[in-house]
């Protein structure tokens, strides 16, 4: 779950971490109330789960209530990469001596954390790491253990951060750490992270991704649930309850157990396909389930053929022949469905599909069979 900044500042400053005193307001004349009472000059900042803000015109700085009022009216509303603006981050401005980059992260593949620290920042780390790679200093950080001291001043040392930023660096990022921690965070980063010409060092931006699978211990994190950012899928999908992961392809996977959805996109890839989603119905899974799964499957307009992967254990397979059919009187399809039955009551299953044949509706004796049929299908329509 990604958070807007100011979700992610509230999140910094329960760590104890340095922000600017600010606000968020839907409305221009909110806008400029914050303003007034945080003190000129201040900065009016877009909210949108989507980076380059700046650049895009969507963070202005602002010196007086004239100003204050023009740039909320053009932020808000705002389209900046396909997002629109509906809430603006009012900020007393801060004086930047120097713009750093911190974050926090996990190399999946060392199987460790992963600190990066630049004395390059305020610019997008993808292009330093392109072009002056040597200007980013990391660190593997072993869970087990933690971020000592030592490791972190060591690092700014590595990172060649200026003097007078040191102490407030090491600060924060020890901070910074246990927030990405504590916080169940996949994703702590800060850019920039300012040195001011008092030699303050303080996070001007923040960029946090929550790991959703911790939610169940963080109650607080039911606030962040209305600004993220769906597509009509994964609405329709949330809405019916169905764990449900939109991805850019053509053919529509719906499966029993992740394990076998996964393969299932595997072997649709395997062959020529590209998956449009992930759909795990799960065991022991209804004919209402499955017909709603089919139902938010066939939403999908990129998707020109269905594949309905199940294998019987719990789910029982005329369980979800039934869904296939009551899904093919709720919905009006606009793609076939190739339905590979196997396990639990497959012989029941399959003789339900056969007593009511329907051309939109093709089985399929095994998984790679299946698969090649959606694809053909596919590659038809
Ligand atoms: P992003 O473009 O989406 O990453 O948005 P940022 O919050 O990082 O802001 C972009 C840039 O605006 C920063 O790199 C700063 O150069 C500038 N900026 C943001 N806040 C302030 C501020 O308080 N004072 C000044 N002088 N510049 C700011
Ligand atoms: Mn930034």
């Amino acid at each position: 779950m990604d958070l807007m900044e100011y979700q992610g500042k509230q999140f910094f400053a329960a760590f104890d971490i340095p922000v600017s005193p600010g606000k968020a307001v839907e409305t221009v004349e909110d806008a400029i109330a914050t303003a007034n009472e945080v003190g000129y000059p201040v900065v009016v900042k877009a909210q949108v789960l989507v980076g380059g803000r700046g650049k895009a015109g969507g963070v202005k700085l602002a010196n007086n209530e004239e100003e204050a009022r023009e740039h909320a009216t053009n932020i808000l509303g705002m389209d900046i990469k396909g997002h629109t603006v509906h809430v603006v981050w009012i900020e007393h401005a801060s004086d930047i001596a120097k713009e750093y980059y911190a974050s926090f992260t996990l190399d999946r593949s060392a199987k460790k954390h992963l600190g990066m620290l630049s004395a390059e920042g305020g610019v997008e780390i993808e292009i330093v790491a392109e072009e002056n790679p040597d200007a980013i200093a990391k660190i593997h950080i072993d869970p087990s253990i933690g971020l000592t001291k030592e490791q972190c001043e060591e690092w700014v040392r590595a990172a060649k951060l200026d003097d007078e930023a040191f102490e407030g660096a090491v600060d924060i990022l020890l901070k910074l750490y246990r927030a990405y921690v504590e916080g169940d965070a996949d994703l702590a980063e800060i850019n920039p992270l300012i040195l001011t010409p008092e030699g303050k060092v303080h996070a001007l931006d923040a960029k946090v991704t929550l790991d959703e699978n911790a939610e169940f211990r963080h109650e607080d994190w039911e606030q962040y649930k209305g600004t993220q950012v769906l597509d009509d899928r994964e609405k329709m999908a949330r809405d019916k309850g169905l764990n449900y992961i939109g991805l850019d392809g053509e053919i529509g996977i719906i499966g029993n157990g992740a394990g076998l959805v996964m393969s299932t996109l595997d072997v649709v890839n395997q062959v020529g396909g590209t998956p449009a989603n992930f759909l795990d119905v799960g065991g022991g899974a209804s004919a209402d389930v499955l017909a709603n799964s089919i139902e938010v499957v066939n939403s999908d307009e990129k998707v020109k053929a269905i594949f309905l992967n199940i294998f019987g254990g719990i789910t029982k397979c005329d369980e979800v022949a039934k869904g296939v059919l009551e899904a093919t009187e709720r919905v009006q399809l606009k793609s076939p469905i190739v339905v590979r039955l196997d396990g639990t009551n497959v012989e029941e299953g399959r003789a339900i599909l056969e007593a009511n044949p329907n051309d939109m509706v093709i089985a399929a004796p095994t998984m790679i069979d299946a698969a090649k049929k959606a694809v053909e299908l596919a590659k038809k329509a």
